[in-house]
């Protein structure tokens, strides 16, 4: 297949969840990991048409929903000194810290920019010498590389008024995680395809064998997704946990490895505070100590991010696929995409928006 659209060919739909419907004889706990196939599954119908047979749980795969009320609150400060500029993705200034959100502190006056791209806020940097620019870099291995390549090009440039302020997580520790956790019910995973674009997809060999439970790479168009979930309903099935590539179109085993040149340069890996999850070993990245000159906790003297949960939030059982968004006394009253308690329920990716904005009565798609 050549395009998108024979991706979402409703025949070629029906003939492959009629196949998966007959390869089931159990309801196997199956969770994909990233908000873009959670968005995907509920927006084509497929989780609705396949609920009586599988029971499809959401992960931890939304960075927005991750990244430490404690690091949006250092940027919105940092917005707030004399000549400092916070340069932001547009997601994350909805997201509620614990003293607001960005969207909020930029309407009292502090100085936040959306840009498109890192290299936006170097170029901002660039134009505005007098200006201390600070990228606040959220995100998963496929932003990683991007903001490394900001730095480099920043020191290259001499530029010393630029700086990131990093939240970066990676997604194998936090699948570590779910499956440490006492309360997991998961039995499968569909890896997220475009992290593994990036990682590859050789380091999931020891997690399989470490938690006996099937991996599958898998894209977020509707035949990626039921092949994928094909592929570990046949794993389960056969008593085989397997690790498996149903996304060969973007990912090979070893993925990109100047992007993973690129991320091992700039960052180190440490424990990390999750939002909703405390803290995760070797679940995120900081700025290497030879790059500190471009670290805004090093430049402007912030305390590192801790761990806090957000009150009456029931992100953490939904992110280990313990509840389903709907199970949260909040959802849909108190915390609505307008109104949101959680950032669940406020970034794109978010499992408690895809839920609260497909309704379980979508059609499938045709
Ligand atoms: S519905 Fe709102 S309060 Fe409940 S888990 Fe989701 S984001 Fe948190």
């Amino acid at each position: 297949m050549k395009f998108m659209d024979e991706y979402r060919q409703p025949a070629l739909i029906q003939r492959n969840l009629a196949e998966l419907r007959q390869a089931i004889t159990r309801r196997w706990v199956i969770m994909d990991v990233c908000g873009g196939q959670t968005h995907s599954l509920l927006r084509h119908g497929l989780e609705a048409a396949l609920e009586d047979v599988l029971e499809l749980v959401h992960g931890p795969g939304c960075p927005v929903c991750v990244t430490p009320a404690e690091a949006i609150d250092a940027a919105a400060e940092l917005a707030r000194r004399p000549n400092v500029i916070v340069a932001s993705f547009g997601d994350m200034l909805r997201v509620p810290g614990q003293r607001g959100s960005l969207l909020q502190a930029r309407a009292e006056g502090a100085k936040i920019r959306i840009v498109y791209s890192p290299m936006d806020a170097v170029e901002l940097a660039a134009s505005q010498p007098d200006q201390q620019v600070v990228f606040f870099g959220v995100g998963f291995e496929t932003t990683v590389p991007a903001t490394a390549l900001a730095l480099l090009h920043a020191r290259q440039r001499g530029l010393t008024n630029f700086s990131l302020l990093v939240s970066h997580v990676r997604v194998e520790p936090a699948m570590r995680a779910v499956m440490q956790s006492a309360e997991t019910r998961v039995q499968g995973f569909l890896a997220a395809g475009h992290v593994c674009t990036v990682t590859g997809y050789e380091n999931y060999h020891s997690f399989v064998a470490e938690f006996s439970v099937p991996v599958v790479v898998t894209g977020f168009e509707p035949l990626d997704l039921i092949n994928g979930l094909f592929e570990c309903v046949q794993s389960l099935e056969q008593g085989q946990p397997r690790l498996s590539n149903q996304y060969e179109r973007s990912v090979s085993p070893t993925g990109n490895l100047h992007a993973q040149r690129l991320m091992e340069q700039v960052y180190e890996i440490v424990d990390t505070p999750w939002r909703g999850f405390g803290r995760i070993a070797g679940g995120g990245l900081a700025i290497r100590p030879e790059f500190c000159e471009f670290d805004a906790r090093v430049r402007f003297q912030l305390a590192d991010a801790v761990c806090s949960s957000d009150v009456d939030c029931r992100s953490k059982e939904v992110m280990l696929g313990v509840i389903k968004p709907p199970e949260c006394p909040l959802f849909g009253n108190q915390c609505t995409p307008e109104t949101p308690v959680g950032a669940p329920m406020v970034s794109s990716e978010g499992a408690c928006s895809a839920y609260y904005r497909y309704s379980r009565s979508n059609e499938l798609t045709s």
